[in-house]
């Protein structure tokens, strides 16, 4: 119901036009066929004077519409049923959060821009042997299901720095590293993934980000659990890269604490979907 509403509003500029001349069209008519059964002259400008205020609500409300899709970001493709926002009550489903959310409305996630590419390096200098190829492999799983475009440029030797705070940046980095350099992956933190945004206090948007992997931890978890187990961690970061946060869903790939699961939930998907879906 809600989403016909919508989509009735959102008419392109041309149709909305025509469908406005057809309505037109109709009061015209209305009009003159009123003149032909002639009630008093005094009914028919009252008439008029209905008609006129019907068309001026119409036009501001038209206006107030495109206002909200321009500058707040509202659209069809966000209230509508191609996207639900996330939160505990898609638990049945699988459920997923945002890693932050847009000032004027908390049910958009901040994302990058659909429309650019993303460009990635890798400083794989100390990525632990058989590791080759995961990085690009998760690159390309999280742009299919996100369909963002993220491409693997090649590698860098630049380091990732502690407290995410690179900044702006670019390209993307994706750093193989320790803990003595980014004191963050101390203890059991195997990887962590992020991304800059900067925007004004309508909108905002991804530009930059950095995921740092604890090489020497994830060569344990290798030679321990397996290749699965060491991509899940990179899926994971780069899950955070693009936007999801942390679910408290522990059948998600996204909580917080892997518990063997090494590939992307459905909860997981849907968020991948939705960060996807922002705006160019
Ligand atoms: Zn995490």
């Amino acid at each position: 119901m809600r989403g016909r509403f919508l989509d009735s509003l959102t008419l392109g500029p041309r149709r909305r036009r025509r469908a406005m001349m057809r309505q037109l069209r109709e009061l015209d008519r209305l009009d003159a066929q009123a003149a032909w059964t002639g009630p008093p002259p005094s009914r028919r400008r009252a008439g008029g004077r209905l008609g006129t205020a019907v068309i001026l609500l119409v036009v501001v409300a038209l206006g107030l519409w495109s206002f909200l899709v321009r500058v707040m970001g509202y659209d069809v493709s966000v209230l509508g049923d191609a996207f639900r926002p996330g939160g505990n009550d898609e638990k049945s489903a699988g459920s997923y959060e945002f890693m932050a959310t847009q000032p004027v409305n908390p049910r958009l996630p901040v994302t990058y821009s659909p429309c650019k590419e993303i460009v990635v390096v890798e400083n794989d200098t100390i990525a632990p042997k058989g590791t080759d190829g995961i990085v690009e492999e998760s690159l390309a799983e999280v742009g299919r299901l996100t369909g963002l475009r993220l491409r693997l440029a090649g590698t860098t030797g630049e380091q990732p720095v502690p407290d995410q705070a690179r900044g702006e940046r670019q390209p993307v980095l994706v750093a193989w590293t320790t803990p003595d350099r980014i004191p963050e992956l101390e203890g059991d933190v195997a990887g962590l993934g992020g991304s800059t945004a900067v925007g004004g206090s309508f909108r905002s948007r991804y530009v930059s980000g950095q995921v740092a992997l604890d090489a020497p931890q994830l060569g344990e978890i290798l030679d321990r659990d397996g290749r699965a187990a060491v991509k899940a961690v990179v899926l994971h970061e780069l899950g955070h890269l693009v936007g999801l946060g942390h679910t408290d869903d522990v059948t998600q790939l996204m909580h917080g604490e892997n518990v063997g699961r090494t590939d992307f939930g459905i909860g997981d998907r849907t968020g991948l979907r939705a960060v996807g879906q922002g705006r160019c």
